[in-house]
Formats: structure tokens, C-alpha cells, sequence
């Protein structure tokens, strides 16, 4: 018989109930406020209803595949949006500025892409800041935008992002373009059922299964054609989420701004 409580069945569930609690408030609460609930987290343009949307490409940069996303894109005359892997971007400095040369925006994907549980509060902003500071080093510009790693969260993200001035932002359109079994069409149907006003699309152009990339430049065209005939215009997120960055203070309550009237007579 062991001694571990086993002859006291409700310390052992009351244990179990701290484990789970302390699980619940190190990793799942996090991630429950920031993946699902969105809090302090982009992941649509709020907008004025309009038809816009913007392309983003994870996981990069890749000599092999980036390249050809950016002729794509100029094909297509889409701006787009970068999430780009610290350590990936160091190692192909030629490569980052052409993205921005070529007019599309960086953010940042942290430094070696790996998943907010399994990184402490010290080695989450040392992922996020070192990242930022490379980014904005080569590209000679702020990086406002952060994605975490699979959208995953625990509560150093919000401060990392908060210490490298930039907003998180996750997705409301994806194409699964990483899966093995993806293709083409599937890439184009799946965007399409996430597509409303404001969507952010999460795409890749590095990584996943073997071929992905290939697949997702492949459905580029008539993702684009499609979208366009849906009547979306295609920004860059700097575009989608910059013109109201300004006057909604980016879900930050401002002093003057209580008096907007939405409700009437209200006091
Ligand atoms: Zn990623």
C-alpha cells in the first residue's frame, strides 16, 4: 500500500481538483481568454461591414518557397502580410527586405516557433522580444504585429506583446494548407466558408507537409479571383486594421471617447 492518501478518497478528488484548477490557471485560462475569447487579440477587422479582407503567410521565411509567393502576389497585385520565425529571418536578411520592398507587411512569429505551454514566462519574451528586435533591426521599421505559434497563449503573451508594441493577432479564415490532405480546392473551399467582412486569412508559405507550400501557391489565383468576385478588396492587415486602430484605440476604453452615444439617452 502506498502512502500517497490512497486510503483517503476525498483528499485524493480534492487534489485532483487543485491539479486541475492549477493546470486551468497556468495554461488553459490563458489560453481560453486569449484563442477563444480573443481577449487583448485581433483575429477579424471589426470594419464598417465592408467587404475587406487580408492574406497572411506563416512560418517563413523560406528561400525555396517564399520568392515565389511574392511573384504570386505581384501577379495578383495583393498586399500581404508576413508572419515571419525569428530564427528563419536570420538567417535570410536579402529575403526579409524584399517582402517589405515588395510592399507587404512583417509581423512577428516569435523566434523558433515553439508552443506558449511549453515556454515559461522568462523564455516567452525572450521568444517574442528577441524576434521583434531582429524583425524591426533588418527591416529598419516597427513590427506591430505578433501571432503566437498555433494561436496559443499563456499570460506572457499579452506581455510580450504589450513590451514590443505590437497587437496580437490571431484568424477568422483558414485554409488548413499545412495538412497533408489539403489541395487546391480544398484550400480555396475552406478560406471561403471563414470569409466575412474584416477576415484575416491564415495561409503558410514554409513549413507544413511535405509540398504545402506548393499547394497553397497553386490555389492562390483562384482563392484571389474568388474573393475578388465576392466583391472583397485584399489588404495588407497594416491596411485592414490601421484605419480603425485610430479611432477605436484598439479596444483600449479612451476618457473621451464614453460619450459615443451608440445607446441614446443613457446616461
Ligand atoms: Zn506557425
Amino acid at each position: 500500500m502506498g502512502v500517497g492518501g490512497a486510503g483517503l478518497p476525498g483528499r485524493g478528488a480534492s487534489l485532483a481538483a487543485a491539479a486541475g484548477a492549477a493546470w486551468l490557471a497556468v495554461e488553459g485560462l490563458p489560453e481560453l481568454l486569449g484563442h477563444y475569447l480573443h481577449a487583448g487579440v485581433v483575429a477579424r477587422g471589426a470594419g464598417d461591414g465592408r467587404p475587406r479582407a487580408a492574406l497572411t503567410f506563416d512560418d517563413g521565411p523560406d528561400p525555396a518557397s517564399t520568392p515565389r509567393f511574392l511573384e504570386a502576389l505581384d501577379r495578383l497585385g495583393v498586399p500581404a502580410t508576413f508572419f515571419m520565425v525569428g530564427r528563419r529571418a536570420a538567417r535570410e536578411p536579402a529575403l526579409v527586405r524584399e517582402v517589405l520592398a515588395a510592399g507587404h507587411t512583417i509581423g512577428n512569429h516569435t523566434w523558433s516557433h515553439r508552443h506558449a505551454w511549453t515556454l515559461g514566462p522568462a523564455a516567452t519574451l525572450r521568444e517574442i522580444e528577441d524576434a521583434a528586435a531582429l524583425l524591426e533591426d533588418l527591416g529598419g521599421r516597427p513590427v506591430r504585429f505578433l501571432r503566437p505559434p498555433w494561436g496559443a497563449f499563456n499570460w506572457a503573451v499579452w506581455l510580450g506583446a504589450a513590451r514590443t508594441r505590437a497587437r496580437i493577432v490571431l484568424w477568422s479564415a483558414v485554409g488548413d494548407d499545412w495538412k497533408a490532405r489539403a489541395t487546391p480546392a480544398s484550400i480555396v473551399r475552406r478560406v471561403r466558408q471563414g470569409l466575412r467582412p474584416g477576415a484575416i486569412v491564415l495561409l503558410h508559405d514554409a513549413g507544413g507537409a511535405q509540398g504545402a507550400p506548393e499547394r497553397t501557391l497553386a490555389a492562390l489565383p483562384e482563392l484571389v479571383a474568388r474573393m475578388r468576385q465576392a466583391g472583397f478588396a485584399l489588404l495588407s492587415l497594416e491596411q485592414l486594421l490601421g484605419a480603425e486602430a485610430a479611432p477605436a484605440g484598439g479596444g483600449l476604453p479612451s476618457p473621451a471617447g464614453g460619450g459615443g452615444d451608440a445607446g441614446g439617452s443613457r446616461p
